[in-house]
């Protein structure tokens, strides 16, 4: 019988789309989680960094799902 305290967890851990851990801070792009960590990141990236292509790698999912299907034609 011992006191089951236990302080509230958030239920609503996703699995952020750029660093892949689980967490309940961040943004919400269509179907794609973002977490804080990465969103300001992304937004404190210059494309000029190794990493920026890093996340446009990844939220090039999320821009698939922005686009209607069919419209990305090959240059
Ligand atoms: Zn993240």
């Amino acid at each position: 019988m011992g006191s089951l305290i236990s302080s509230k967890k958030q239920d609503s851990l996703q699995e952020c789309l750029i660093c892949e851990q689980e967490r309940d801070n961040g943004i919400h792009l269509l179907n794609y989680f973002i977490c804080k960590n990465c969103e300001s990141d992304i937004v404190q990236s210059e494309t000029k960094d190794q990493g920026y292509n890093l996340y446009v790698h990844r939220l090039r999912k999320v821009k698939n799902a922005l686009m209607p299907t069919g419209q990305n034609k090959a240059n």
